[in-house]
């Protein structure tokens, strides 16, 4: 049923680390060989054994609106056809940045990058040249990308340095990042009050998307706020993952709190590589060339990237009963997949902020990292494969939310449904 994927990853093998170009698509977390697609269309998926699957990853949060959506197709022929980069300025640009500041609140000023990563790198290098410090605080199971600053493992809470969780992280690196606990604002202030004036940046997802999904607790955002300011240190939301999936806004607009600067990722692009990076004009002013911090791209503000994102994002501006839609569709599922698990007496747990839905199989409230690495990954993993062979594709790890796009139906909710029942129903036998 999966041959061609099978003899496709043999050969990626040889030519490509692990087969794969981002680890966790190697399907180690959940065992077993990854899916190759060919092509998706709305919310089914197809691999190249001919196999279709309702889609729960949305290629991890751009597809808001499904595959193919056919005015982002459009866009980029188009722009192909007018050639697919300049390294020069182009209105593309302005409108998409412009477009940007309307939907998202207090962004004087917003620059285009490649990546999330890109984008969450180039924030703390503007926070650093702005405040003139070096040390950064971010939250154990916070995923930021994957330039250095951020792959530091938090310690034990006696620890007051991070270590470095990849090799290749200098010691140097990893002593500039502090980690604090998720939803613990106490820990957040005894990184402050231990690091007097060094803090350049506290960078946080507001809703938490790598480790599940997790909600901020009622304060815990207008808390890091208050102490931020307090502390003449830069707020950084990473809304990579959330921005523009939880509302025209993110989460900004979603819990009512202001931070300095934003990253955004993923839904900014639909699909092409693009980061953006954003906020006061006083701040984004030591960007260069303007001011001394050095940040550049050869395809930044790509047009293809920029007129699918223009695509997308025009669509969330002019419709935003989009999110009315993706609520009850997700709030129906994780109602209907509570029904299934409690009948079969499973343990679980959810977390859903709008279309961002976590599953974890331990008791909850899972409220930061400890409480999430509770959930029973191997039972997760046996999961996914009964849901993949019933024609469901959910992420292949246990620690990442599912994201729903609005293509989805009633139809392909019962059918997820449905398959939910009947994995468990077997895997409890
Ligand atoms: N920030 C968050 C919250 C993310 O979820 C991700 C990626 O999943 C990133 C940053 C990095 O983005 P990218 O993979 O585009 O580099």
């Amino acid at each position: 049923m999966y041959e061609k994927s099978e003899v496709l990853f043999k050969r990626a093998q040889q030519f490509i680390p692990g087969g794969v170009n981002s680890p966790v698509r190697a399907f180690k977390a959940v065992g077993g060989t990854p899916v190759f697609f060919e092509r998706a269309e709305g919310s089914v998926l197809y691999d190249a054994d001919g196999n279709s699957y309702i889609d729960y990853v949305g290629s991890w949060g751009p597809m808001l609106l499904g595959h193919a959506w056919p005015p982002v197709v459009k866009a980029v022929q188009d722009a192909a056809a007018r050639s697919t980069s300049f390294g020069a300025p182009t209105e593309l640009e302005i409108e998409l940045a412009e477009l940007i500041q309307q939907m998202v609140p207090g962004l004087d000023k917003v620059r285009m990058v490649n990546s999330g990563t890109e984008a969450c790198m180039s924030a703390i290098r503007v926070a650093r040249g702005y405040t003139e410090r070096d040390k950064i605080i971010k939250f154990e199971g916070n995923y930021h990308g994957h330039g250095d600053s951020f792959l530091i493992k938090a310690g034990s809470g006696a620890m007051t340095f991070g270590t470095p969780s990849s090799p290749g992280v200098t010691k140097g690196t990893a002593q500039d990042t502090l980690t604090a606990n998720f939803n613990d604002i106490e820990d957040v202030k005894r990184l402050f009050a231990e690091n007097k004036g060094q803090v350049a940046a506290l960078i946080i997802e507001p809703i938490a998307g790598n480790m599940g999904c997790v909600p901020p607790a009622d304060g815990f955002l207008q808390g890091l706020r208050d102490i931020c300011t307090a502390e003449g240190a830069i707020l950084i939301f990473d809304e990579v993952m959330c921005g523009f999936r939880v509302a025209p806004g993110g989460a900004q607009q979603l819990y009512g709190v202001q931070a300095d600067l934003v990253t955004f990722g993923k839904i900014i692009g639909a699909g092409l590589p693009v980061g953006a990076y954003g906020g006061k004009e006083e701040i984004m002013n030591v960007v260069s060339p303007v001011g001394p911090v050095y940040q550049a791209g050869t395809l930044s503000g790509n047009p293809l990237a920029m007129s699918a994102g223009l695509a997308l994002l025009s669509e969330l501006h002019k419709n935003p009963s989009v999110y009315e839609e993706l609520e009850h569709k997700t709030a129906h599922l994780e109602e209907w997949l509570h029904r299934v698990f409690k009948h079969h007496e499973i343990t679980h747990s959810f977390n859903r902020v709008g279309s961002m839905l976590g599953i974890f199989f331990c008791e909850g409230p899972v409220t930061d990292f400890e409480s999430c690495a509770k959930t029973d990954v191997e039972f997760f993993g046996k999961f996914f494969h009964g849901m993949l062979k019933r024609g469901v594709y959910l992420p292949p790890s246990a620690f990442e939310s599912l994201f729903l796009s609005n293509a989805i139906t009633q139809v392909q909710l019962d059918h997820t449904v449905n398959a939910a029942d009947e994995t468990v129903e077997e895997l409890i036998q």
